[in-house]
């Protein structure tokens, strides 16, 4: 028995191999990674080892058990699933611009609600309105949590205890626990279905309109369309009869985008200023989409209503905070420069990443990637489809490239753990009995190639 061997805590912490320990996590925490380190030492012995550690060599134990205690859940990854806008992994990826905005902000006081020129109380929409309605055309603005939010506080805010009338075809679901009808019963509206799954025509929405009626909704089905016998109500057209009812048009475009996105390579998707011109009293969008900021919902349209909306004590519940409007204003200010938008935007940029410099990649990427795994592994450049996410147009892939590692179901399943478990986590998606990275995301090549030489 050689557990008296074994050194006492206050000679592990005595060794210059606990400094980092003590340094990076504290007294408090380092005694008790050493102790715990100890314990295991102990029982091994008791068990029959004879293997008595070092003083060094439990330090070492202690730290890499508690920097891996440590890790954060939130840390950095690799998206390489190929969808761009992935909501599990956080969509929009903020520009340089709006980081460093957000960093300003968060360890030093801002004028958030107070006007700099007069010394009285401002507003926090003051911040981004000008540019919002610059951007959008609308006469006003405001700012939430997010679109979810945003809908929610609209139809709170126009239909309470009202009639909300939208088309059978639009009553869709986001994800998560975002249902059309659900949001409308939480908004306090009475949800009035009109037309048909595939068509609704004007006859339909004037019919149910009457005294009780708050709103006609209208709702950009992104995330999945009908096709065939089909038939809408234009925005233009929905207009025209909401008003001819005296009531406004709510259009929530969720993935609303700023700009023209064929401009950049990219399929159309309807624009937050489109919408405006249209005839929509309010629009709704995303921060966090396709104008790739922060997450955060905007509420654009005429002055009356968002006033009317930021008097709804609900508004309060759902504010942002300064870290977040700081990125917010940041990335709006780079839509006015249309020119340099897709280098500055990351959104944008790996959205319209050619096809060829992604194969580029794949090939300087697949020898690295097949010495990192070794000869178990058969690792071939592969052609695939990247997507956008968010449910923003969800029939239009990306032509991208990527790197394929092909292995059996269950070994396949242990490299994906393994690639998740890394300090920083690579997430690719199985397909076919292979895994895929699709490499439109990979920004940080020579990180990427730092991780997989770290590959246990
Ligand atoms: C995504 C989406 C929402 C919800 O927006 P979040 O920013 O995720 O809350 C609402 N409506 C539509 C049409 C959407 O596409």
């Amino acid at each position: 028995m050689r557990l008296r061997d074994l050194p006492s805590i206050s000679a592990v912490l005595t060794r210059p191999a606990a400094q980092a320990l003590l340094d990076r996590h504290g007294r408090t925490a380092a005694t008790e990674a050493i102790r715990a380190q100890l314990a295991e030492a102990r029982t091994a012995l008791l068990a029959g080892g004879d293997v008595v550690p070092d003083p060094d060599t439990v330090a070492a134990l202690a730290l890499a058990r508690l920097d891996a205690a440590n890790q954060s859940g939130l840390r950095p990854l690799f998206n390489l699933t190929g969808t761009v806008l992935h909501t599990n992994l956080g969509r929009a990826l903020l520009a340089e611009e709006a980081q460093a905005a957000a960093l300003a902000a968060m360890g030093e006081p801002v004028a958030l609600e107070f006007d700099l020129d007069s010394g009285g109380r401002g507003e926090r929409d003051d911040h981004v309105r000008a540019l919002l309605c610059d951007l959008t055309g609308a006469e006003d603005a405001t700012i939430v949590n997010n679109n979810a939010a945003a809908v929610l506080l609209a139809l709170n805010t126009l239909a309470r205890g009202r009639g909300a009338i939208v088309s059978r075809g639009e009553l869709i679901e986001i994800g998560g626990a975002f249902r059309m009808p659900d949001i409308m019963a939480q908004a306090g509206a009475t949800l009035v279905e009109v037309g048909t799954t595939n068509r609704t025509h004007a006859k339909d929405y004037k019919a149910a309109l009457n005294a009780e009626t708050g709103v006609i909704l209208k709702v950009h089905t992104s995330n999945y369309r009908i096709q065939g016998f089909t038939k809408e109500v234009l925005a233009h057209d929905l207009a025209a009869i909401a008003h001819g009812g005296g009531v406004p048009l709510l259009n929530d475009l969720g993935s609303g985008t700023l700009v023209d996105l064929s401009t950049y390579g990219l399929k159309r998707e309807p624009t937050v200023r489109e919408a405006v011109a249209e005839g929509a009293d309010l629009v709704t969008f995303s921060g966090d989409k396709l104008l790739g900021g922060p997450q955060a919902g905007f509420i654009v349209g005429r002055r009356d209503l968002v006033a009317a909306v930021n008097r709804n004590p609900m508004k309060r519940a759902l504010r942002v905070d300064k870290v977040r409007l700081a990125a917010i204003e940041a990335t709006l200010k780079l839509y006015r420069d249309p020119d340099r938008l897709a280098q500055r935007l990351p959104t944008l940029a790996l959205l319209s990443r050619p096809r060829a410099e992604i194969e580029d990649q794949a090939r300087r990427l697949a020898p690295v990637l097949a010495a990192a795994l070794g000869p178990d592994y058969a690792v071939d450049i592969c052609a695939c489809d990247s997507q956008i996410g968010s449910g923003a147009l969800p029939l239009d892939t990306l032509p991208s490239a990527g790197l394929a590692v092909a292995a059996g179901g269950a070994a396949l399943n242990r490299l994906a753990a393994r690639f998740r478990a890394l300090p920083r986590p690579i997430i690719g998606r199985i397909e076919d009995g292979r895994l895929v990275l699709d490499l439109r995301c990979l920004r940080d090549e020579a990180g990427f190639i730092a991780t997989l030489a770290a590959l246990p």
